[in-house]
């Protein structure tokens, strides 16, 4: 199985605690976006059937090779480069299946869910393991967090889902959010920024 998308669940500690859960390492969780998903435009169009969409700004991972049973030691030799993307949630209905034990699909893989800005290759960045990671919204600094507090490191999160699905070149993980999720509105501005990476601009429509 191709994995076009994955996205790591809870991976801040204190976004953790804010959505009400135990941040000790408990086994990391992924769910998927689909490939499609994925819009490098710069605009959000806010989505049908909700009243709650909330931002969550995360560090992108694109992998160049993939497999399966990818040893911890030989993870990072398949990643191609790092970008910024943000994992809009319908919070409400996201919410509401949880509550049910129901699929996360209606809350997080919908049309457009997944604004990304430019990757770049690791002869670029290098493989970033600490730095700010910040949203602001109308200037207004709502996330801030720092890459060196996931629970789970990026090698982890290769090696990890690559004994659950073959991994393959061109698929993306995103990485978690930290703390201080919330809603937007039509007109907000969004401002995503990690050290290293520069900025993403995503204006909600
Ligand atoms: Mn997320």
């Amino acid at each position: 199985m191709r994995i076009e998308e994955a996205i790591i669940g809870r991976n801040y500690a204190a976004h953790a605690v804010e959505m009400g859960h135990d941040p000790d390492r408990e086994a990391p969780f992924f769910f998927q976006k689909n490939s499609s998903n994925l819009d490098p435009s710069g605009e959000f169009p806010y989505p049908d059937k909700t009243s709650d969409v909330h931002h969550e700004v995360e560090l992108v991972v694109a992998l160049k090779s993939g497999g399966t049973n990818i040893p911890l030691g030989k993870a990072l030799d398949h990643v191609w480069g790092y970008g910024i993307g943000l994992d809009m949630t319908r919070r409400d209905l996201q919410g509401e299946a949880k509550k049910l034990g129901r699929p996360w699909e209606i809350g997080k893989a919908f049309e457009r869910s997944a604004p990304v800005g430019p990757l770049r290759p690791v002869s670029e960045t290098g493989h970033p393991s600490q730095g700010r990671v910040e949203l602001k919204v109308n200037g207004d600094v709502r996330q801030e967090g720092d890459l060196n507090q996931m629970i789970w490191k990026v090698p982890e999160m290769i090696s990890y889902l690559s004994e659950y699905f073959e991994l393959a070149p061109g698929d993306i993980i995103m990485s978690g959010t930290p703390s201080g999720v919330g809603p937007v509105v039509k007109g907000d501005s969004m401002e995503a920024s990690i050290d290293g990476l520069g900025t993403l601009t995503v204006r909600v429509v």
